[in-house]
């Protein structure tokens, strides 16, 4: 049962929150304190936390920062006001979806789904013996044990086609899960990553070919040649 960490010091609030969480299947914890907060995800890490911005003692955002400092558990900002997304959005730290009060229950228990849905493939144990653990929240892979140095580009690249072994994926059906437009010289563009990537691969497993060549298609991956 996930379990979800509400840090809100209006009870009305955090009331309808914790009903329409427990009404989803999730268990729920209530602070309204920052420092609780971060506290309290020391003691009993939850895999989720809810932080409203308004906070009596430290900031929202405060508590976030200082909960990075040893978690990357996923959060959901509280906003009362529009200027405060800006700061969400404009800063770097590391939120992972908000919503602005006045807001519906359930739509904040439906992103809650949707965050922790993400989330799920780097708590469940490898479904195959597939050679690669993939941290999405990290942006980190793991390849027979050693992480592998990979730039944003190849880590998504790689994401794309592990996510889906056996797969062919078109250079640009690759293009866009990096979300950079197809332009003129993208194929190359992707060539160049793969080949990138293909030498760091290389370098823990010198005959494994997990990225396969489709030629006149694209690429995929291969469990079998992993
Ligand atoms: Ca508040």
């Amino acid at each position: 049962m996930p379990h979800i960490l509400i840090v809100e010091d209006e009870s009305a609030i955090a009331d309808t929150l914790v009903y329409a969480l427990q009404a989803d299947g999730h268990s729920t914890e209530w602070v309204t304190l920052g420092s609780a907060a971060v506290e309290q995800q020391r003691a009993h890490p939850a895999d989720l936390v809810i932080l409203d911005i308004g906070l009596p003692d430290i900031s929202g955002f405060e508590t976030c920062r200082q909960l990075r400092r040893f978690s990357d558990v996923p959060v959901m900002f509280l906003s009362a006001r529009d200027a405060e997304i800006d700061r969400v959005l404009g800063l770097e730290i590391g939120a992972d979806d908000y919503v602005v009060k006045p807001f519906s229950p359930r739509e904040v228990a439906a992103r809650v789904r949707a965050i922790l849905k993400r989330m799920a493939p780097r708590s469940e144990p490898a479904a195959d013996n597939t050679p690669f653990q993939l941290d999405t929240l990290a942006m980190r892979i793991v390849y027979r044990g050693q992480p592998l140095a990979l730039t944003r580009h190849e880590f998504r690249l790689l994401q794309c086609l592990l996510e889906q072994p056996r797969r062919v994926f078109s250079r640009e059906q690759l293009l866009d899960g990096l979300g950079v437009a197809s332009d003129v010289g993208y194929e190359r563009t992707i060539d160049s990553h793969i080949k990138s990537l293909r030498a760091k691969l290389r370098q823990v497993a010198a005959a494994a070919e997990p990225i396969q060549t489709h030629r006149g298609l694209g690429y995929s991956y291969s469990p079998e040649h992993a």
